[in-house]
C-alpha cells in the first residue's frame, strides 16, 4: 500500500514537471514575483514614427499607424519607468523613423520627436540601425547623431581584439556580470546610406546584383534566394571576425551572451524574405560558440520565434508601425540564472526561454 502511495506520489510530481516544460505560455501574473531575477531589459522594434495619416505596407495586406507609432512608444516607456524592477536598458532594434519622412524632408524633425519622447525613459537606450535609418540618413551622419549609442559600450582591458572596428557600427557592454549584450550592424555590407563612388558601394552592389537579377532591387520576385533585396544588408567578414573574437572572450570567462540585430539570421524564426544576406556565415560564427542564449531582431513587422539546434533562442520582435492604436507592442525580457521571460505587451507574446543545459549560471 505504501509503494503504490509512493508511485502516486511521484506519478503527480512527474505529471508537475511535464506541464511545467509543456507550458510556454507563462502567466503574466506570475512573471514579476520570482525572486531569483537578475534583471531586467525592455525590447521594442520599427516604431517607424512619420507624422502621416495611417497608410499601407508594400503588399497593402497591413495597415501602417504612422503617427499613432508615437504614442506607442510613450505608453511604453511610461510602462518600463513604472516596471516594479525597472529594466537596465531598452533595446530599440531599428527602424525608428520610416523612410516617407525623407520624401517629406521631414527627417531630421521626426527624429528629434522620437528622440525627445526617449528623453522621459529612465534607463539608457541602445539604438540599432535598419535599412529605414539609411532611407533618411547617410551613414556618415547617424554617426554623428545621437542614434550612434557606441559610448554606452564596455571595453574589455587587455583584450583590443574585442574592440570593433570604425567600419562598422558595432558594440558590446556589460549590464549584469557575466552577461553580455552584443549589437551587429546587419547593413554593414550595404547599397543603402553609402557613397555610390566608394569602393565598398560596388562591392555591395555587385553581391546583391550576382544574387538578384530583378530591375527592382527590393523585389524577391523569382528568387531561389529571396532575401537578396535591397532593404537588407550583411555583415563584413572583418565585423565577423570581431563577433569570434568576442564570442571567444565570452565562451572563456563562462558568460551567457544575447545578440541584437535589425535582421534576423535564423531561417526557421519567420518569413525568409528579410533575413540578413549572409545569415548562414553569421550563424557559423554563432554556432561555433557555448555562450550566446539568444538574438533579438525586428525588421519583421509580424514577429516570430524558433529556438535552433544549438539552443539558442531566436526573437524578431512584433513591429511597433503595424499596430493598431487600441494594442501595443514591446516587451520586458527578465533574466534568471537558467532562464529568459519575455514578458510581453499587445502583440507581443510571453515567452519562456530557458538556456540550454551548460549554459545555465552557476553560482
Ligand atoms: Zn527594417
Amino acid at each position: 500500500m505504501f509503494m503504490t502511495w509512493l508511485s502516486f506520489l511521484l506519478y503527480l510530481v512527474y505529471l508537475e514537471i511535464c506541464l511545467e516544460v509543456m507550458d510556454d505560455k507563462p502567466n503574466p501574473g506570475t512573471l514579476s514575483e520570482n525572486s531569483e531575477r537578475l534583471f531586467s531589459f525592455g525590447v521594442i522594434a520599427d516604431i517607424q514614427y512619420a507624422d502621416l495619416e495611417d497608410g499601407y505596407n508594400f503588399q497593402g495586406n497591413r495597415r501602417r499607424y504612422y503617427r499613432h507609432s508615437l504614442l506607442h512608444l510613450q505608453g511604453a516607456i511610461e510602462d518600463w519607468n513604472k516596471e516594479s524592477s525597472t529594466p537596465c536598458c531598452v533595446l530599440q532594434l531599428g527602424d525608428l523613423i520610416d523612410g516617407y519622412n525623407a520624401q517629406y524632408k521631414a527627417s531630421e524633425k521626426s527624429l528629434e520627436v522620437v528622440m525627445n519622447a526617449f528623453k522621459m525613459l529612465e534607463v539608457p537606450v541602445h539604438h540599432i540601425w535598419g535599412n529605414h535609418e539609411f532611407y533618411n540618413f547617410s551613414r556618415d551622419y547617424l554617426t554623428n547623431s545621437k542614434l550612434n549609442t557606441k559610448f554606452l559600450e564596455d571595453q574589455i582591458v587587455h583584450h583590443p581584439e574585442t574592440m570593433p572596428s570604425e567600419n562598422y557600427y558595432a558594440y558590446h557592454f556589460v549590464p549584469f556580470p557575466k552577461f553580455r549584450f552584443i549589437l551587429l550592424d546587419a547593413y554593414d555590407l550595404s547599397v543603402l546610406g553609402i557613397d555610390q563612388s566608394s569602393p565598398k558601394y560596388q562591392q555591395c552592389m555587385k553581391i546583391l546584383r550576382e544574387h538578384n537579377p530583378n530591375v527592382e532591387l527590393n523585389s524577391p520576385q523569382g528568387l531561389s534566394e529571396p532575401h537578396f533585396v535591397q532593404f537588407n544588408g550583411g555583415f563584413s567578414q572583418e565585423q565577423l571576425n570581431w563577433l569570434n573574437d568576442v564570442l571567444t572572450f565570452s565562451d572563456t570567462h563562462q558568460e551567457k551572451v544575447v545578440i541584437v540585430s535589425h535582421l534576423p539570421i535564423y531561417p526557421d524564426s519567420f518569413n525568409s524574405v528579410c533575413l540578413a544576406w549572409n545569415y548562414r556565415d553569421a550563424l557559423a560564427v554563432m554556432w561555433s560558440h557555448q555562450c550566446v542564449v539568444g538574438f533579438f531582431a525586428g525588421h519583421t513587422h509580424d514577429g516570430g520565434y524558433s529556438q535552433d539546434p544549438f539552443g539558442v533562442h531566436h526573437v524578431n520582435l512584433e513591429g511597433v508601425i503595424e499596430t493598431a492604436p487600441d494594442s501595443q507592442a514591446f516587451g520586458t525580457v527578465h533574466v534568471y540564472p537558467d532562464k529568459m521571460i519575455l514578458k510581453g505587451r499587445g502583440r507581443v507574446p510571453d515567452r519562456i526561454m530557458n538556456f540550454k543545459k551548460e549554459a545555465s549560471f552557476h553560482f
